[in-house]
């Protein structure tokens, strides 16, 4: 068995892929119904089977309720699909299972299959990620490894015959498939492919261009022929009285949009009762035309979104090698003239755009070695391990072989020979430690034989018995974040919750980063309802965290500490992201000593539209108080701008009551998206006047710390202090909110513990927070810790009043809090 992964997965909402490397070149296995290489992703339920693919999609003519398809697009939701036939519900992760299962059965070698690079768009999130790999291990692959789409097409681009041309180059992907769109600036530096920034819509492709014929082409003109009340929503709803023709007339305006790709018009034919029972009959026609005004706007926001990254980016269109087309939408004539013309340089459309993918996935599961056959070096019978060290890849004509061998060598030997006998080493004394000059063979798969003999000239197997060395043959460099990952600075204290940036969009992972907090409240030993949470979103670090996607949450309570954790207390996190975007988060108690390690299982996302329906009512409100607030500041440029977010919203809102509780469809979550999108975009907006906050807080603090410093810090004190003053003309002038609110928070820090070694604040504090006691939260223990402070303070115990202290202030409501009085505290995270 191969030690390499080898088998490369296009998992496509539309149609999916299985390739396999193999010495070198990729074969695309063939799809024994039909003999086309692509598995439509559809499933169909029948009372006594299950159907993949084609027969699916067959069947859905019969009975479109039983058969699901495009499911892609809401892997990592809380969704399933009820299926009557079997009386149950399968999730997209499910569905998504079976269809790679029918995929193993087009290979008819009879070797075991389980590992896989299964592909996903670039723009998929970390919880959609995780799911898919989910889909692969259901589907019986123990070993997923995720390859982002646009360097997968890349890939097979640039290992075809003319790939030396590409040396440094870079290159746009544009990939519109049947449910996403993806654009990518991917780069080769020495060799290796990395895409460099993105864009792209998990809400977006051909499929979306199916339902704007039958939404506006179709639909009206049954209208016109027959009574229908409400008839788009009882389609789309699940229980609607025209759910089955939803499916009908979605496959037939796919079959007529791809004859418009090759002739000038098309038609679809109708038959139905309409909803007084009348058979309503006939064929509607429509042009090319027809259907370019109609996807015109849909196909404008992709092109703004390559623009969005050569402005980004500072590039013009004419450093670019060109623009590789992927995805079947890209079949499209009106979608190439459309990115040529705005681009001006020449689209790419040199590849098969249905199967680049999988033989992109292929190409990169070659090059990945399967994680359980890596533990295994040591032979049982000949008891000798071999680890060898070699460039996989290399853009040289010869590349040096070395191997460290251990175990009982005497009177062995070796021998490499290259695969077309034109390289053999002879045979050679084999020692602890070889090396081997490869010669290789330009823009080609270079293989050798590694054999070692024993003294009886039989064969000894290790393994590293096949060596494999790609010449002028592109790698992958890492994959990239498609967005941020931030640390929430939750902490009850903060009026407002910050973002921490941790893994910065693009960055190449695998990736790991680490970073010292302070813990925001005391944390006693067997409290369980004493908690402090780290969590992390997904999302831009200017974003509010409202509108970034959960990840996870590690949490440290009180239950599991040995002792007990004082606030202010450090806590080292760690947070380790894997290529395939499993997330690790580690924290260290300086306090205690001890150590908090868990690996992220993101929850799926749910989305109901009446949830979906009061968060932008919220979001409303909220762009209604920042006019206001705006138009008293006479900032009208601010006004204006947020008047535009302002109809959008409400275009939002509208879209959203239209949607039935029970739709089929998952508008819902595109409008979810949508809704983030404006969310962030207000945010933005509106972030200049929190630069300006932010900017006045520093410069009040470092006042009153400079002076508090003079009298009563130390030394180390005095250097932290220094240290954040020196910095601040960079932060001051990075004009990022978050940016300056932290040298903020850690002079309120140095502040803070300055203030709380002072008996004279300790009281003051302590008089506070009595004064506070009547809201408290638990009033018989604020009244015991009252008690207990009355006499620490009687003893000058300091020590153990600022313990109480903490405890108080854990039990003041949150809306007190940000009383002036206890302003100080906010200094702290
Ligand atoms: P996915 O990545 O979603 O599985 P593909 O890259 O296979 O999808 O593309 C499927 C989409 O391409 C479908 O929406 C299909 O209707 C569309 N498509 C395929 N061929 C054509 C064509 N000749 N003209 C227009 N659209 C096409
Ligand atoms: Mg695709």
């Amino acid at each position: 068995m191969s030690e390499m992964i080898n088998y490369g997965i296009d998992l496509g909402t539309t149609n999916s892929l299985i390739s396999k490397f193999n010495a070198g070149k990729v074969e695309v296995f063939k799809n024994p119904r039909g003999h086309k290489e692509g598995l439509p992703s559809v499933v169909g339920f029948r009372q006594d089977k299950i159907l993949v693919g084609d027969k699916a999609r067959e069947y859905s003519n019969k009975d479109p309720k039983n058969v699901i398809s495009r499911f892609k697009r809401k892997m990592g939701t809380t969704e399933t699909y009820r299926i009557d036939t079997i009386n149950s519900s399968k999730s997209p992760e499910e569905l998504s299972s079976l269809v790679l299962k029918e995929l193993k059965g087009f290979i008819h070698s009879g070797e075991t299959i389980d590992s896989a690079v299964i592909t996903i768009p670039a723009s998929f999130d970390t919880i959609q990620s995780n799911a898919t790999k989910e889909a692969g291990n259901l589907a019986g692959f123990d070993n997923v490894i995720l390859l982002q789409e646009p360097i997968a097409a890349s890939l097979s681009y640039a290992n075809k015959d003319n790939s030396n041309e590409l040396k440094n180059s870079q290159w746009i992907v544009y990939d519109l498939g049947g449910g996403t769109f993806d654009v990518a600036l991917v780069k080769i530096i020495e060799g290796e492919l990395t895409i460099v920034d993105h864009e792209g819509d998990n809400f977006f492709g051909g499929t979306d261009l199916d339902a704007l014929i039958v939404e506006h082409i179709v639909v009206p003109q049954l209208e016109s022929k027959g009574t229908f009340a409400n008839l788009l929503n009882e389609m789309k709803s699940s229980t609607g009285r025209y759910e089955k023709e939803w499916y009908r007339f979605l496959n037939a305006a796919e079959d007529a949009k791809i004859e418009l790709s090759s002739d000038k018009s098309t038609e679809i034919e109708y038959v139905l009762d309409d909803d007084n029972g009348n058979e309503v009959e006939g064929i509607i026609t429509f042009t090319r035309s027809d259907f370019e005004k109609l996807i015109k706007d849909k196909v404008t926001e992709t092109t703004q979104m390559l623009k969005k990254i050569l402005t980004r980016q500072s590039i013009q269109p004419q450093d670019l090698k060109f623009v590789l087309m992927v995805g079947g939408s890209t079949f499209i004539p009106f979608i190439r003239q459309h990115v040529e013309e705005v681009m001006g340089i020449p689209i790419n459309t040199d590849i098969d755009p249905t199967n680049a993918i999988t033989v992109g996935a292929a190409f990169f599961a070659g090059s990945k070695k399967k994680e359980t056959v890596t533990k295994k070096t040591i032979d049982n019978k000949s008891n000798i391990k071999v680890r060898a060290i070699y460039e996989r890849n290399s853009q040289d004509s010869e590349e040096m072989f070395s191997a460290k061998i251990e175990g009982d060598i005497a009177g062995m030997t070796y021998r490499i020979i290259s695969a077309d006998g034109a390289f053999d080493s002879g045979s050679k004394e084999l020692k602890t430690r070889i090396h081997e000059d490869l010669p290789l063979r330009e823009g080609e798969y270079n293989l050798f034989e590694f054999n070692i003999l024993n003294s009886l000239g039989n064969q000894v197997h290790h393994a590293q018995e096949q060596v494999q060395i790609a010449q002028g043959k592109y790698s992958v460099a890492g994959q990239m974040l498609p967005e941020d990952l931030c640390l929430v600075k939750d902490d009850l204290i903060l009026k407002d919750t910050k973002l921490d940036c941790i893994f910065e969009q693009n960055a190449v992972l695998p990736s790991r980063a680490s970073q010292t907090v302070e813990a925001g409240k005391t944390v006693l030993k067997d409290s369980e309802q004493d908690v402090i949470r780290v969590m992390v979103v997904e999302g831009s670090s200017d974003n509010h965290y409202l509108s970034n996607k959960p990840i996870g949450t590690l949490e440290i309570s009180g239950a599991n500490i040995k002792r007990d954790l004082l606030k202010g207390t450090e806590i080292d996190l760690t947070f380790e992201l894997s290529e395939s975007r499993d997330l690790t988060i580690s924290a260290y108690l300086n306090g205690t000593g001890q150590e908090f390690s868990q690996v992220f299982n993101p929850k799926k996302r749910e989305v109901s539209p009446q949830t979906l329906g009061t968060e932008i009512i919220m979001l409303e409100e909220m762009i209604h108080k920042e006019q206001e607030e705006a138009a008293e500041n006479k900032n009208y440029n601010m006004e204006e701008n947020l008047g535009k977010s302002l109809k959008d919203v409400q275009t939002l809102m509208l879209d959203a009551g239209e949607i039935p509780e029970d739709s089929v469809t998952d508008e819902k979550f595109q409008l979810e998206d949508k809704k983030r999108k404006l969310a962030q975009q207000v945010h933005q907006l509106t972030s200049s006047k929190r630069v300006d906050a932010a900017k006045q807080d520093y410069q009040e603090l470092k006042g009153s710390v400079s002076k508090l410093i003079q009298e009563n810090g130390n030394d180390h004190e005095k250097h932290q202090v220094r240290q954040v003053i020196g910095r601040e003309q960079v932060f001051l002038m990075s004009n990022n909110p978050n940016t300056i609110e932290a040298a903020t928070d850690e002079l309120g820090s140095i502040q803070y513990k300055i203030l709380m070694r002072m008996p004279n604040y300790l009281v003051h504090m302590f008089e506070l927070l009595v004064e506070s006691r009547v809201s408290m939260n638990d009033q018989i223990q604020a009244k015991n810790l009252i008690e207990n402070g009355i006499h620490l303070i009687e003893s000058e115990s300091w020590d153990d009043l600022r313990i109480v202290i903490g405890r108080l202030w854990d039990l003041v409501p949150e809306k007190e809090r940000e009383a002036d009085g206890y302003r100080l505290f906010t200094g702290i995270v």
